[in-house]
């Protein structure tokens, strides 16, 4: 018996109207997510429990078993974990994003965050960049003074990581949920450490705005990295072990670092494709073919699809379609016919982990549909893979509980 959990990012969604009023997930069309949801179970799911935010951090801890409400210190220190960079106690770990402040001749606070990501900035050059800004002496004397190292990653998404800092009570904000707003309200406040974060985004801003590599970036008509961003801070953190909880080993295949991490943490081999982007170019075909090499060694895999979630906070609905209609016709449909080729049977679970929502391009915790397929199973439902659909089915609201449903263990289905 094979095991498989497919994530899209975001896919889920409330009614568009100008898509006449149903869900990126129901206009999409999708013929292999339809198949399998008419012959399986679709159900909704609570993954991001209240109280917490919601995201991909909270959303996916939970789906792999593990409770945001005991084990949630923050996004960063998960993410920290995928590049093998170990916390000690009194470090705060933090996402240092490479974002687009407002071109305009406006006081700091006025100016407006465009992009959460840099307009999808290339790998290499945001690597350049942030490398850049951190070499500046005067950028880098600031930071050193705060305690303050980065760790580049090849996307817009670095993590930083502050040395004996006192972060108690700091309020800082997920850029994604704020774009087109003046960044006055949304940057750090709440005590000193937030104030120290303050300056360096301001100083970053300055240091970065006219870079000679921003500016080439603006010649070749793309947004500039003229920023960086601190959010989603947190403390070392430990993870419950997954192959204890289910007697399962397995891999998780993805482009982002979050993904990565909490495999780390839970003990699931992190798989690296070549192409992967996290956006909408990324290498489907490569993520299928390495699940299918995990499903050779282990009975888990797990497959994450980021390009729903960035389309929708870059406002662009035919790109979420789009990444809807490629999870399913390059993702979906060839995986499923690899594995019924090979003959064993299998168990396959396709959920989002939150809503993305198209019209306030940001993160939504409130339930979303669920598909659990098993080969040997025709259940006959008529049903889709759509918000409307899962509402009709059982509703689960804990995603703690969705791996034993994959496995089975409930016995029901
Ligand atoms: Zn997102």
């Amino acid at each position: 018996m094979k095991y498989i959990l497919v994530i899209g990012d975001g896919m889920a969604d409330n009614p568009v109207p100008e898509l006449g009023g149903v869900t990126p997930l129901e206009y999409a069309n999708t013929p292999g997510l339809d198949t399998l949801a008419s012959a399986g179970t679709l159900g909704s799911v609570k993954n991001c429990p209240d109280g917490l935010p919601a995201g991909s951090d909270t959303a996916i801890l939970s789906i792999f078993g593990c409770d945001p409400r005991e084990c949630y210190t923050g996004r960063a220190p998960l993410e920290a974990a995928a590049t093998g960079i170990k916390l000690q106690p009194g470090d705060i770990a933090y996402r240092c994003n490479m974002v687009t402040i407002e071109d305009a001749d406006k006081p700091w606070g006025e100016k407006k965050i465009l992009s959460h990501s840099a307009g999808s900035i290339e790998g290499e050059v945001s690597e350049a960049i942030v490398t850049a800004l951190f070499n500046d002496p005067v950028f880098s004397a600031a930071a050193k003074n705060a305690g303050l190292h980065v760790y580049p990653s090849r996307s817009f998404r670095h993590i930083a990581v502050q040395r004996g800092a006192v972060g108690g009570g700091q309020k800082l904000s997920p850029p994604h949920d704020h774009l087109g707003e003046p960044i006055g309200p949304i940057l750090p406040t709440g005590g000193a450490n937030a104030e120290t974060l303050y300056a360096l985004m301001k100083l970053a801003h300055e240091t970065l705005d006219h870079h000679p590599l921003n500016e080439k970036l603006r010649a070749a008509g793309k947004m500039p990295a003229n920023g960086i961003w601190f959010w989603a801070e947190g403390t070392a953190v430990r993870l419950p072990s997954f192959t204890e909880a289910y007697g399962k080993t397995g891999g998780v295949i993805s482009a982002v670092p979050l993904c990565h991490g909490i495999a780390a943490l839970v003990g699931l081999e992190r798989i690296t494709v070549p192409g992967a982007t996290g956006e909408l170019d990324t290498n489907y075909e490569g993520k299928v073919q390495a699940a299918l090499e995990v499903l050779k060694k282990h009975p888990f895999a797990a497959i994450h699809v980021e390009a729903p979630d960035e389309c929708t906070h870059n406002g662009d609905t035919p790109g979420k379609l789009e990444a809807i209609t490629r999870l399913d016709s390059r993702v979906v449909a060839p995986l499923v016919a690899a594995l019924r080729e090979g003959g064993e049977p299998f168990r396959i679970l396709i959920l989002s982990d939150h809503k993305t929502l198209t019209s306030t391009r940001g993160h939504d915790g409130t339930p979303v549909p669920f598909l659990l397929y098993d080969s040997r199973r025709d259940h006959k439902t008529g049903y889709k893979h759509r918000e409307s659909d899962g509402d009709k089915g059982e509703f689960i609201g804990e995603g703690t509980r969705l791996m034993s449903l994959l496995f089975g263990e409930f016995g029901n289905d």
